[in-house]
């Protein structure tokens, strides 16, 4: 603990539930003084936004198709639990390939529910009370609060730039731990033993990108090669007893969505989907103007 903070955090805080939550706190309250954001993280990149919220979405997707295909017990919203798990999927799989970029993508994905939640709605996009999926805002603040819970001692420029109060970031490495310990114990009640027969596998199907959709081959393209996808399915298939053939479908739909079909045992994700997020990235400077692009 820094004891230079003790003093007013003491003063400062009317309630201080834990020692160990007060050296987050502590953290929050100095975040003046934090370290500086790696450069990566502030740098405004569509191609990496596009990439990372593709494969968010593509996991939050996964998460729906796995709490229905293994029947996991769900508390709460099933729409927080398929963030969660989508979030914990993505810092995993960043985390073991030593991605040095791994938390600007993390902060494309927070940012892109910032960006959603100040887009200017038309009348046909209301937002309704009684909606399953949490708000814009809340979802980013959720993000947000994960990727720091994460590494609060290294990552204090975290409330910095996402704007994170004090009070919720008190607590993220408790909500990064839960859902840590979560994914493990889905792991580990329905993951497949080492040298176990794979006997049902995700697959992935690309449906050629429609002629009305006018860079819909390019970002084809760019996500194919990003091989994201195909990872993704690798690793579903790998860690889990799946209960039949599985599909991850980029498709054509008509609108920017995405979804997991439990009729048709798939996962569908749109090209328009793709388009709108390069559509909101070139939004982001105005989050990150202490940028040099
Ligand atoms: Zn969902």
């Amino acid at each position: 603990m820094r004891l230079s903070c003790l003093l007013p955090c003491l003063l400062g805080a009317t309630v201080i539930p834990r020692v160990a939550g007060l050296t987050v706190l502590c953290l929050a309250l100095q975040a003046g003084a934090a370290e500086e954001p790696p450069l990566a993280a502030l740098r405004n990149d569509s191609a990496r936004f596009v990439a990372a919220n593709a494969e968010f979405t593509l996991l939050h997707e996964t998460g729906h198709l796995l709490i229905a295909e293994l029947d996991l017990p769900v508390l709460g919203r099933e729409e927080d639990a398929a963030d969660q798990l989508g979030f914990i999927s993505l810092f995993l799989a960043y985390a073991r390939q030593n991605d040095d970029g791994i938390y600007a993508k993390l902060l494309d994905v927070a940012d892109y529910w910032r960006l959603e939640w100040q887009r200017p709605k038309p009348e046909n996009e209301e937002v309704h009370a009684w909606d399953s999926h949490g708000l814009d805002a809340q979802r980013f603040y959720n993000l947000a609060c994960l990727i720091y819970g994460s590494d609060p001692d290294g990552l204090e420029w975290v409330p910095q730039i996402t704007g994170l109060p004090v009070e919720r970031a008190l607590y993220c490495d408790q909500e990064y731990n839960q859902v840590r310990k979560a994914l493990a114990w889905v792991e580990q009640q329905y993951g497949r033993a080492p040298g176990s027969a794979q006997r049902h596998r995700l697959r992935v199907i690309y449906d050629p990108p429609s002629t009305r959709l006018s860079d819909g081959p390019r970002l084809l393209e760019q996500l194919r090669g990003s091989g994201v996808v195909e990872a993704i399915a690798a690793r579903v298939s790998e860690t889990y007893r799946l209960p039949r053939e599985l599909t991850l479908r980029l498709s054509n739909c008509g609108a920017a969505d995405a979804w997991y079909s439990r009729t048709a045992g798939e996962v569908v994700l749109c090209y328009e989907s793709l388009a709108h997020f390069e559509s909101l990235a070139r939004q982001l400077p105005r989050l990150r103007l202490a940028t040099p692009d």
